[in-house]
């Protein structure tokens, strides 16, 4: 398979599994907390297709709406009740979503956000953190550190109206702050505040490290948003319905603007929503800003979506503490194992998302102590846990799902506990 892939697929469809050392995980089928590869091997999973599986793979409820939906229509490119009850449930679970709009995918839902967000202001520049991913769609935006020079092309095309103006890259509209630190941003913002339509984050840095922000900078750069005029924005592709029902706006109490959705939205299918303020996203209402595309609201989509909030809506009570609880767990037996085995390990957490690091520091608190880990040793620990039947994120990021067992995590901490001898 590795051979014929080479020949057809250009480097592979994921690009994590072209970074295995010991080759390609190719999946035969996954259910649960579990991945079978084609030649039967089970892999504990903590991958969960890169987030999106929190209640395990091919849940019974989202597994039983995607079957009925696909007999009632598969596309229909048109207005439809579901969509509608879908964002009543985002209006009520989601703290800052007055209003609701619906894409396929997270890259175009940041799209679509940073979209309204420039035609709201009028301005066109945009805030990003190092380290931060948000997609791939813009060439410079999609970078988790972009180059900060980059130059722009002699001739501009002309925007349609209402889409946005130039890509970020191309206009030269990129701005690049450090994390967590509030007097570069506060310094940014006074140079390019009157200028700045968002400043877009991981509310939880979930890509380069888990990194919680520092205890009132949430609530700092809203404040320096509103003085300014920036409108915030949240992505919380990752940590929406993940962290917390209402997503991390809920977790950590800081409502922004606008925010994105995606991965756990659908239980594995592709569905993601961008919402927020009822006055910025009516400028899509009034046809000032463009928003479209022939899979969004997608019937599939939007059905599994709404099985998969209804499980997370009626049994919030038991499913967040127990991912918390597993996660926790884990951690606890990783930093145990490590400490026996004599590897400077770091595990962060809150618990649905946990990441290892390979470091002897006592604190990462942005990407650059992020980039300062050893992270060679990071890659070589995930190929031996790979051997060992335990499939994590190659940067050392777990997913929990409501489908681990502690038996998994018993597991999981022996299979670990070897790796890191091995280690
Ligand atoms: N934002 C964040 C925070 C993400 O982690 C990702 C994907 N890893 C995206 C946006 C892009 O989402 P997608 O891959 O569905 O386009």
């Amino acid at each position: 398979l590795r051979e014929r892939a080479a020949r057809v697929l250009a480097g592979g469809v994921s690009s994590d599994a072209r970074r295995l050392p010991n080759g390609t995980l190719f999946v035969d089928r996954a259910e649960g907390a579990h991945l079978y590869d084609v030649d039967g091997k089970r892999y504990i999973d903590y991958v969960l297709g890169q987030g999106p599986a929190l209640l395990g793979h091919a849940a019974g409820p989202v597994a039983d709406a995607v079957a009925a939906q696909v007999r009632r229509g598969v596309s229909y490119s048109a207005q439809h009740r579901d969509e509608v009850e879908l964002a009543e449930t985002l209006v009520r679970v989601v703290p800052g979503a007055e209003k609701v709009r619906f894409n396929s995918v997270g890259s175009e839902a940041v799209h679509g956000a940073l979209r309204l967000a420039r035609g709201h202001t009028g301005r066109s520049k945009v805030v990003k953190f190092e380290g931060h991913y948000h997609g791939w769609l813009d060439p410079v935006l999609y970078s988790v550190h972009p180059p900060v020079d980059a130059a722009g092309p002699a001739r501009q095309p002309r925007p349609v109206p209402g889409t946005g103006g130039q890509q970020l890259s191309s206009a030269g509209d990129l701005l690049l702050a450090p994390w967590n630190d509030l007097d570069a941003l506060t310094e940014l913002m006074e140079r390019h505040g009157d200028d700045v339509a968002a400043v877009i984050m991981e509310p939880v840095l979930c890509n380069t490290g888990v990194i919680m922000p520092a205890e009132g900078y949430l609530e700092a750069v809203h404040d320096l948003c509103r003085r300014t005029g920036a409108l915030l924005v949240f992505d919380e592709v990752i940590t929406g319905f993940r962290l917390s029902l209402g997503g991390a706006q809920e977790y950590l109490g800081v409502t922004p603007d606008l925010a994105v959705f995606g991965k756990a939205i659908a239980g594995g299918m592709q569905l993601s929503a961008f919402a927020g303020r009822a006055d910025v996203m009516d400028r899509i209402s009034s046809g000032q800003v463009a928003h479209a595309g022939t899979f969004n609201s997608h019937p599939v989509a939007v059905a599994a979506a709404r099985a998969t909030l209804e499980v997370l809506e009626r049994d919030r009570d038991v499913i967040y503490p127990r991912v918390f609880h597993l996660g926790a767990l884990l951690a606890e037996g990783l930093r145990e194992a490590a400490r026996e085995a004599g590897v400077p390990l770091l595990v962060t957490g809150p618990g649905p998302m946990i990441q290892t690091y390979v470091t002897d520091a006592g604190d990462v608190r942005d990407y650059r102590d992020f980039a300062r880990t050893d992270l060679a040793a990071a890659a070589r620990l995930h190929g031996l846990l790979m051997d060992r039947g335990v499939n994590i994120v190659p940067r050392g990021l777990w997913f929990l799902s409501t489908a681990h067992t502690e038996e998994d995590v018993t597991e999981t901490v022996a299979a670990a506990a070897d790796a890191l001898r091995a280690l």
